[in-house]
Formats: structure tokens, C-alpha cells, sequence
């Protein structure tokens, strides 16, 4: 299999093409036909699988599809910003590792990526989000911080992934993870595409998975 025979528009081709991967890895391969599909996915690929193209691909893809007039524009000026994909992650450095792949995938496109994590200025990360922001890359405390002082609206939030599911309740992120995703204003399941990646399936993981999928496809790799 090469990338070729997956169904991506041109400009994923291309900024494929710029990153010199030739084919898609394993979870690659399986994933994104089915999140191409708008399906949920439960996934247990680990880090060195390729799994965030496996989600950032097929997620790009169905933004850009949309069209340009989405969202606010690049520049979207200094008011609260709502992203249409959203990614949780545990740690600033995995959240960082993906940002910098969607900004592989999203060059030469209207989307911007944006990436805010605790432990950091959140001055600096207020106005890179100033500047506008289609996806957003966050770790679950900061972002519950944004939401609560207004700066982020998650009403048209259309893709939501929880990266390393696992981790994330293993690092006591459950109350900000549900804050977040059962805010009132993030569409619920049905009207987003919701994807999980865990290593591990605990009860805790397969609560999670019974509250925020639907119809979901489960995959091992
Ligand atoms: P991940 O599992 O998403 O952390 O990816 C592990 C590493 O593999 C990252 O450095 C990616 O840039 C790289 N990678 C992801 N997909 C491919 C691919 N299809 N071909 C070659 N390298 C890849």
C-alpha cells in the first residue's frame, strides 16, 4: 500500500509528499479509511506506530473538504477562538509532537494549528490563539483553564481525539477531560467525530468510551 491509494485531497498528497513518508504504517493503512467514514474509533496503536497521522490525516482532510469560509479566518483578531478539532494529550511534549505534525500536514492551508500546555506562559499561548486556531492541540488542565476564562468555544468542535487515554487518567485528568468534553457547549456525540487512543483498557478507559462514542469502531495494531 502507498499513500497514493488512500482517498486524501491533493493538498494532504502534497504536504505527505514534503514529509517523505511513502507508505502509510499499519494503524495508518487501517484507521483512516474508517475515520474518513466519520466513525468513532477506539484505537490501541502506541507512540512510534505513526498513530497521529493516523488521526491527523483523515481530521485534515475532512476540515479542508469543508472549505475555507469555516471557522474564523487566519488572523481571527483578539476575541475567543473556536477551534473545529480538538486534540487532548498528557504531557507538553506529546501535545508539542503533535502540533508539530499538523503543522506538516496543514502548510500551504488555511488551517492553523495551535498548541497550549500548562506549565508555561499562558500570555504567550493567549496570543498565538489570538491569531486563529482551526485545531487545537491541548493539555486537559490548560484548556479547562481557557474554557472557564472564555477564550476558547468549543461549539463548533467537530473532531475530538484523546490521545493516550490511558495516560491521561493515570496523570488525574479525569474531572478536566469530562469538563471539557460534557461542557455544555461541545457538541455531543452523534454531532462530532470522537477518536480514543490507549494503550490500555482498563474500566476506567471502557466508562470513558461508553460516555463519549457512539457506534465505535475498535482497533488493534
Ligand atoms: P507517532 O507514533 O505518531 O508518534 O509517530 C512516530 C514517528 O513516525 C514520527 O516521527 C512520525 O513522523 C513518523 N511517521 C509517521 N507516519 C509515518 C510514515 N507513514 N512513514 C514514515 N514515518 C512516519
Amino acid at each position: 500500500t502507498s499513500f497514493s491509494d488512500v482517498k486524501l485531497t491533493e493538498i494532504i498528497k502534497n504536504n505527505i509528499t514534503l514529509t517523505k513518508y511513502d507508505r502509510p504504517t499499519p494503524v495508518q493503512k487501517y484507521a483512516i479509511p474508517f475515520i474518513l467514514a466519520k466513525r468513532d474509533l477506539m484505537a490501541s496503536a502506541q507512540t512510534g506506530s505513526g498513530k497521529t497521522a493516523a488521526f491527523l490525516l483523515p481530521i485534515l482532510n475532512q476540515i479542508y473538504e469543508q472549505g475555507p469560509a469555516q471557522n474564523v479566518p487566519r488572523g481571527g483578531g483578539r476575541s475567543k477562538q473556536y477551534p473545529l478539532a480538538l486534540v487532548l494529550a498528557p504531557t507538553r511534549e506529546l501535545a508539542t509532537q503533535i502540533y508539530e505534525e499538523a503543522r506538516k500536514f496543514s502548510y500551504r492551508s488555511h488551517v492553523r494549528p495551535v498548541v497550549v500546555y500548562g506549565g508555561a506562559d499562558v500570555g504567550n499561548q493567549m496570543r498565538d490563539l489570538n491569531r486563529g486556531c482551526h485545531l487545537l492541540v491541548a493539555t486537559p488542565g490548560r484548556l479547562s483553564d481557557m474554557i472557564d476564562r472564555g477564550k476558547i468555544g468549543l461549539d463548533h468542535c467537530k473532531f475530538l481525539i484523546l490521545d493516550e487515554a490511558d495516560r491521561m487518567l493515570d496523570m488525574g485528568f479525569e474531572p478536566q477531560i469530562r469538563h471539557i468534553v460534557q461542557n455544555e457547549n461541545m457538541p455531543p456525540t452523534g454531532q462530532r467525530q470522537t477518536l480514543m487512543f490507549s494503550a490500555t483498557f482498563p474500566k476506567e478507559i471502557q466508562r470513558l468510551a461508553q460516555d463519549f462514542l457512539q457506534n465505535y469502531i475498535f482497533l488493534s495494531v
